[in-house]
């Protein structure tokens, strides 16, 4: 019980400064292309089932201070739609942008099902598993949103 409290106390300061779920959706929600919003957000309001791997990518900006373009590709935000299985477990080395792959079938370790980006569709990095963190922050883009345009 005790390590529950603790654990609960230290997940909140190590999140995005200043930024909750709630705005941490309605940022992703808008960086969306229209045509899909609606179907992500019912995925997004969901508990369980369909969406596992939206609400991970939420999860993801809010705790690691992650930046969002403006406008997300649509081909990307479309593998949550088509793959139910899909989850943010890859991102870009360059500008952080996480991109969804779909895990084997012995969870999220080792090489994944399916490679979904190889090369982000943002910016063109190679991605990968925990690539933005394993490479040099001078290499990383500035804090700033990444650079983005829909290539789908
Ligand atoms: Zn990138």
């Amino acid at each position: 019980m005790q390590a529950t409290k603790k654990y609960r106390k230290s997940a909140r300061p190590g999140g995005l400064v200043g930024l909750d779920w709630r705005s941490a959706r309605e940022q992703l929600l808008a960086a969306i292309d229209p045509a899909q919003r609606s179907a992500v957000a019912a995925l997004l309001a969901q508990r369980s089932g369909g969406g596992a791997g939206l609400r991970m990518w939420l999860r993801v900006l809010v705790s690691q201070s992650r930046a969002l373009p403006e406008a997300l590709p649509s081909g990307l935000v479309a593998i949550y739609l088509d793959d139910p299985e899909a989850v943010p477990l890859h991102d870009c080395a360059h500008c952080g942008l996480a991109v969804p792959v779909r895990p084997n079938r012995f969870g999220y370790d080792g090489e994944p099902e399916r490679v979904y980006f190889p090369e982000c569709p943002c910016c063109g990095a190679r991605t990968g598993l925990y690539a933005y963190w394993s490479t040099p922050n001078e290499l990383h883009l500035a804090a700033a949103a990444p650079p983005c345009a829909d290539k789908a």
